[in-house]
C-alpha cells in the first residue's frame, strides 16, 4: 500500500515536561502573563545564548518592534532591512512609521550582503537620510557574515538589531546567534526550531533597554496604586502558560538541533553528486541549526525547475515552501529603496525548503527525496 501521511515542512515537537510545567501553572494558578515560568524562561535564554538580560514575549514580531521603539526610531526615519527574509522582518519598521530599505544577499549564506549593505548606507548619507538601524537575518538558521556586517555597522555608528528568529541554537564564531546585535529578537512561533506555541523574546546586553522592552510589553503603566501613563503601552508579554511550554522545549534544544542537522545531512548527501542542486553553505565561522533544509535548483542542469518538484512533492502530499519572496519584490513595499544585485531574487526563483522537522522519520526523509529523485535528470 502507497504510504501517503501528510509529511509537513516543518511541524511542533514537544517534549516531555511541557504538559507538567502546563499542569504546575494551573496548580499554582499562575495563568497571566506573569509567574515564576516566565521568569524561569528568561533565565533559560540567558544561559543558553550567553547575552545577559532577556524579555519574553508574545511573538517575535512583538520584539521587533519594541526594539525599534527602544532605539528611538520615530516617522521619517529609514531603516535597512535585509530583503530576503520573512515579511515580519519588515513590518515593523512600518508600524513606527518609518521607511525600510533593503539590501540584497550574498550568496554563500543567502543573508545580508555586507558590500550591498555598505553602498546602501553611502547613498543614503548622500541623500542626507542617515539610516537609524539595520535588521540582519539569519535565514533558515544560517548565520549571517556577522563580522563584515558588524564592522560595517561600527564604521557608521548604526545599531544592529539582530533578527536571529529562525536562528536559535545556531552559533557565530563560536557564540550563539542572538548574542552580536545591540538587540536581538527570537520566535517561538509553532513552526520554529522551538516553540511555545506562539512568543517571542528581546535579548539584549543594555539592562536597560529589556527593563524599558518589559514595561513597554505590559501597557506602559507608571508606578502608581491607580492606573497612570505617560507613554503608549502595547500588551505584548508572554503568558506564564506559554513560558512554561518554552522551558520544556529548552531542555530538548540541544536534540532539536542535532534532528535538523540530520535532515540535513540526509539531503546532502542525497544530492551532493547532482549537478543542478545545491545547498545554503556553512563556512568555517558559522554553525547553523539547519532549521529548514533548502535546495537551489538550477533548471538548465537539473533538467526541472522548483516549482516541478514543489508540485511533485504536493501530489505526494509532502508539503515544501519556495524560498522567502525578497521585499523589494513585494507589491506592499514597491516604493522603497533596494541596494545590491539580483542574488535574492535568483535565490527565490530557484529556491525550495523541504520538509525538516525534527520529528521525521528516516522513511518519511526516503519518500522526500524518492520524489526529487523522480524530477531530476538523472
Ligand atoms: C518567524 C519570524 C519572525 C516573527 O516571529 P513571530 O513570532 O512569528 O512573530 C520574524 N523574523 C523572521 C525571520 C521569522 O522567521
Amino acid at each position: 500500500m502507497m504510504n501517503n501521511k501528510k509529511i509537513w515542512l516543518s511541524s511542533p515537537h514537544m517534549g516531555s515536561t511541557e504538559l507538567l510545567n502546563i499542569q504546575e501553572a494551573f496548580n499554582t494558578n499562575w495563568i497571566s502573563p506573569m509567574g515564576p515560568h516566565v521568569d524561569g524562561f528568561e533565565s533559560d535564554l540567558v544561559e543558553f545564548t550567553g547575552v545577559p538580560y532577556a524579555a519574553a514575549l508574545s511573538s517575535g514580531t512583538a520584539a521587533l518592534h519594541l526594539a525599534l521603539i527602544i532605539l528611538g526610531i520615530t516617522p521619517g526615519d529609514e531603516v535597512l532591512c535585509q530583503s530576503l527574509t520573512f515579511s515580519a522582518s519588515a513590518n515593523p519598521i512600518v508600524y513606527v512609521g518609518s521607511k525600510p530599505v533593503f539590501v540584497d544577499s550574498e550568496k554563500d549564506s543567502w543573508n545580508m550582503c555586507p558590500e550591498s549593505l555598505e553602498k546602501a548606507i553611502v547613498e543614503r548619507l548622500k541623500v542626507g537620510s542617515k539610516p537609524k538601524a539595520i535588521i540582519v537575518v539569519h535565514l533558515y538558521g544560517m548565520p549571517a557574515n556577522m563580522s563584515d556586517i558588524m564592522s560595517v555597522a561600527a564604521k557608521y555608528e548604526i545599531p544592529v538589531i539582530e533578527d536571529a528568529a529562525e536562528a536559535l541554537g545556531s552559533t557565530y564564531n563560536g557564540k550563539a546567534c542572538g548574542s552580536f546585535g545591540t538587540m536581538s529578537v527570537l520566535s517561538f512561533n509553532g513552526n520554529k526550531i522551538i516553540t511555545t506555541s506562539g512568543g517571542g523574546a528581546l535579548l539584549s546586553d543594555n539592562d536597560g533597554h529589556i527593563k524599558k522592552a518589559r514595561f513597554l510589553a505590559t501597557q506602559a503603566r507608571d508606578e502608581a496604586p491607580h492606573y497612570q501613563h505617560s507613554q503608549i503601552g502595547y500588551n505584548y508579554r508572554m503568558s506564564n502558560i506559554c513560558a512554561g511550554i518554552g522551558r520544556g522545549q529548552m531542555e530538548v534544544l540541544h536534540q532539536r538541533v542535532a534532528q535538523r542537522r540530520k535532515n540535513f545531512e540526509r539531503y546532502k548527501d542525497a544530492f551532493n553528486t547532482i549537478k543542478g542542486i545545491s545547498f545554503q553553505t556553512e563556512n568555517v565561522l558559522s554553525r547553523s541549526n539547519r532549521w529548514l533544509s533548502a535546495v537551489l535548483v538550477d533548471p538548465k542542469t537539473a533538467g526541472c525547475t522548483r516549482e516541478d518538484i514543489r508540485l511533485a512533492l504536493a501530489a505526494q502530499n509532502i508539503e515544501s515552501r519556495p524560498l522567502w519572496k525578497p521585499m523589494h519584490l513585494q507589491p506592499v513595499f514597491q516604493h522603497s529603496p533596494y541596494y545590491g544585485g539580483n542574488v535574492s531574487e535568483e535565490l527565490f526563483n530557484n529556491g525550495l525548503c523541504l520538509p525538516s522537522g525534527s520529528n521525521l522519520e528516516d522513511e518519511d526523509l526516503e519518500r522526500v527525496v524518492n520524489v526529487i529523485y523522480g524530477c531530476l535528470s538523472v
